[in-house]
């Protein structure tokens, strides 16, 4: 497992708009370089996530993509910022990824192209003018 530790910081991932404190960030970027531990309900969870929005995975027979890892951590840790809601936690893993093209593809998928009268599970607005934050 690489050291997730060493190729991410906290300040990126504010700037990418980051809202985990930094204690949950810490701790969630540690876990992932010596758990290869991964559940199937929130591995099923990141995927379909992943799919709605156009984010492609990748997962070979020895590796887990990052995305899948870090989302089954966050999901332990339960940061109390994401409100326990699925959506944001994928979110703010795109953003310590510092995945700008994934975070705007979910964006797209959930904020832009949703159906009219229905709220955004990420910012939760109903609006269409806002800005997704
Ligand atoms: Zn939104």
């Amino acid at each position: 497992m690489q050291n997730f530790s060493e190729k991410y910081n906290y300040q990126r991932y504010l700037e990418l708009g980051g809202i985990i404190n930094e204690k949950d960030y810490t701790s969630a970027l540690t876990r992932s370089k010596d758990s290869a531990t991964f559940n199937e309900s929130t591995t099923k969870q990141a995927e379909n996530i992943a799919k709605f929005a156009g984010i492609e995975l990748h997962n070979t027979e020895d590796a887990i993509d990052e995305k899948i890892i870090l989302y089954g951590i966050l999901h332990d840790i339960k940061p109390k910022e994401t409100l326990d809601s699925d959506w944001r936690l994928f979110r703010e893993v795109l953003r310590m990824l510092e995945d700008t093209d994934s975070l705007s593809k979910l964006k797209i998928a959930c904020h832009t192209n949703r159906r009219p009268g229905t709220y955004c599970p990420l910012c939760g607005q109903i609006e269409f003018s806002e800005d997704c934050p």
